[in-house]
């Protein structure tokens, strides 16, 4: 029970990462509230995991993620002890002048804009508490070039800028601020993300699979599951003097050029 008395909010948690996350945390004795702007998805939860509050709320628009703070602070008594910024979209493929504005700014606004939005919510309480532990989804896309996904790998740098600057920050008030960048996690996220490669790159979903694993020095993806376990050991007393930092949970992936 090594979040036994914690409060935590994941966004996006109606699937995948934000989900595994979720039930980890649940597992360990934490509140958890669950927010996703998928209605179906956060209905799916609310039958199947009962244990986790879900709450429909668009983490990119400002007004919903007040609705969200506002109504979860009630919920809890003020008390608030992690937020994982994990909504996240994989945004377009293909050479930058193909890009087009609304694709950009709609690949920033839900990766990083509604970061700073519930950062900055989670920040009134955690500052008054003098504790709290914030988890950023990155990527390896944050560490490392990705040709022909510029919206992406720039949006992934800018949570990476954005951790280690509010690490600094907010480190006298005993919170801590940590990036996770995990590498292709298996899963219906990553089979939509090698669809869309190969169709710009006019290869099979199979050659950029091979492509992905190729540049991985444990030749595996990883699992929802290995990006939760160390979201838990970060939010733990395990974590404790960790902060600053961007964990890469990637079986080390030191490329992602996939343009050879
Ligand atoms: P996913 O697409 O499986 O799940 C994301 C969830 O977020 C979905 O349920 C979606 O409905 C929800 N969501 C999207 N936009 C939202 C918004 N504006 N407000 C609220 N909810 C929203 O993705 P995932 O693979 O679980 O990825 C989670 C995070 O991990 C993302 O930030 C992603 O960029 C990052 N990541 C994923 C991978 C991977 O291979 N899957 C690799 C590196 C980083």
């Amino acid at each position: 029970m090594e979040l036994f008395g914690k409060t935590a909010i994941v966004t996006g948690g109606g699937s995948g990462i934000g989900l595994a996350i979720a039930k980890a945390f649940v597992s360990e004795g934490a509140v958890v509230y669950v927010c996703d702007r998928d209605k179906n998805l956060v209905k799916e939860l609310r039958d199947t995991d009962p244990q986790i509050m879900g709450m429909v709320a668009d983490v990119g628009v400002e007004s919903d993620v007040d609705e969200l703070f506002d109504s979860v602070l009630e919920a809890c008594n003020g008390q608030l002890d992690i937020l994982v910024n994990n909504a996240g979209i994989a945004g377009p493929n293909g050479p930058m002048e193909t890009i087009t504005l609304s694709d950009w700014e709609a690949t920033l606004r839900v990766n990083v804009i509604s970061t700073f939005l519930c950062t900055r919510r989670a920040l009134e309480v955690m500052k008054k508490q003098n504790s709290g532990s914030i988890v950023n989804l990155s990527s390896t896309a944050g560490t490392h070039g990705y040709p022909l996904r510029t919206p992406y790998a720039s949006a992934k740098w800018a949570i990476v800028g954005m951790t280690k600057s509010l690490a600094m920050e907010v480190g006298g008030y005993g919170i801590r601020v940590n990036a996770i960048c995990p590498g292709p996690v298996s899963g219906p996220r990553m089979d939509r993300v090698m669809a869309a490669e190969a169709k710009t790159r006019n290869l099979s979903e199979k050659q950029i699979y091979d492509q992905f694993v190729s540049q991985i020095s444990l030749k595996t993806f990883v699992e929802a599951e290995d990006i939760a376990q160390m979201a838990l050991f970060i939010c733990s007393e395990r974590g404790e003097k960790i902060s600053g930092q961007t964990l890469a949970v990637d079986g080390h992936t030191e490329s992602l050029s996939l343009l050879t």
